[in-house]
């Protein structure tokens, strides 16, 4: 008879492997980092193999892993993608295939049973707890058959280890020994990065569906935090994420600290990354003001009076949108240009922007209800 995993949800078989490891990596580096510095001191070649290595192989996770492996929201030159296999496997987090399938999951089952750091299991389980477990058989390579056809994530996948193992560790030690410090290599680019671009990840299951805001989604646990974007290069605008997960940022206002999305655009301008994706700007209003109404009708604002402002916000939006595709249509074709038709419309352009910017005051105003204040009429 076979055995059937679903009929015993508790059971779960230990994935050893990971389970030394993720133990043995922290332990090693609070042994070895102290006992390096007491013997050799912290001199800068310390400092920048550990944070110049921390930002390479963390990015390859973030803007390679995650964002163009996992959710395809940019593509790229065949060299950068080698570069993200082989500098992502350095931080030690598994082969792009099997990360993306863990990914992907968690995207499509999130908060659920089936999501594979699901933090309603508690903090510690979506941090690093999950890891500690065999992945159900069913699982296996799922969700990613687009990664699965390609030979050079496959060719990653199957000689995962050594990779590893080399650009972990045996790549840091070679650039310290070339700098005068082989052995700041090994401790600093090697075993104490390990752990902090662990961690830094790790952040993104736990602390992220954890600590933050919730604009555009009040329905699953994923949250906005500066902080959290901070600690994960830019990984922390993470209820955005889970709205829309083909954007190629996480961070949407130029402010937003999001050095992976300045990495792609950088890489964008030398044609190394290309067709970004980005989610409509009228889309993205329409998730927040639809999270905005749910909130604000429990806090006993009529239904209909937000509906008629949500409406008068979307259409003035739309309104000033399609003038500046016209003004830009009539623009490029010099042959009918005619200078006074564009004035006209430059002057309703801006008669358009002054009228969604009227209606989005005006649900500002009512806004002002969630921070507890007096709504302005
Ligand atoms: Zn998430
Ligand atoms: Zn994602």
């Amino acid at each position: 008879m076979q055995f059937d995993y679903e009929s015993l949800p508790w059971y779960r078989k230990i994935h050893w492997v990971n389970a030394l490891f993720l133990i043995g990596t922290p332990l090693g580096a609070a042994i070895f980092t102290p006992l390096y510095i007491h013997h050799h001191g912290f001199g800068w070649q310390a400092a920048v193999l550990f944070l110049g290595y921390c930002s390479f192989s963390s990015m390859s996770i973030t803007a390679g892993y995650h964002r163009y492996f996992a959710h395809r929201s940019y593509d790229c030159h065949p060299a950068v993608k080698f570069l993200y296999l082989m500098f992502g496997a350095a931080a030690f987090q598994g082969s792009a295939l099997q990360w993306c399938t863990d990914h992907r999951r968690h995207h499509s089952f999130v908060d659920t049973d089936k999501d594979p750091h699901n933090i309603r299991e508690g903090f510690i389980y979506a941090h690093v707890g999950w890891l500690f477990f065999k992945e159900h058989p069913r699982y296996h390579n799922r969700y990613v058959p687009d990664l699965a056809k390609d030979p050079m994530v496959q060719w990653q996948h199957k000689y995962f280890v050594p990779i590893a193992i080399v650009m972990g560790f045996g790549f840091p030690t070679f650039v310290g020994f070339l700098m005068g410090n082989a052995g700041a290599g090994l401790v600093f680019g090697g075993l104490l990065r390990v752990v902090a671009t662990n961690h830094s990840t790790f952040l993104i299951n736990s602390l992220a569906h954890t600590l933050g805001t919730r604009p555009y989604n009040e329905s699953q646990t994923a949250r906005d935090s500066v902080v959290m974007a901070v600690l994960a290069y830019g990984e922390g605008y993470h209820n955005f994420h889970h709205q829309f997960a083909s954007d190629y940022r996480n961070g949407i206002r130029w402010y937003h600290w999001d050095p992976t999305k300045w990495l792609i655009r950088l890489m964008s301008l030398f044609g190394f990354t290309y067709g970004l994706k980005s989610a409509a700007p009228s889309e993205i209003l329409k998730a927040k003001m639809r999270a905005d109404q749910l909130r604000l009708e429990k806090q006993g604002v009529p239904s209909e009076r937000l509906t008629a402002m949500k409406t008068r916000v979307e259409e003035a939006q739309q309104r000033w949108r399609e003038l500046k595709e016209d003004y830009r249509r009539l623009r490029r074709n010099v042959q009918i240009q005619s200078q006074e038709k564009l004035l006209h419309l430059k002057a309703d352009i801006r008669v358009a922007k002054l009228e969604f910017k009227m209606a989005w005051r005006q649900w500002c105003a009512y806004r002002r209800i969630l921070r507890g204040l007096p709504a302005i009429a």
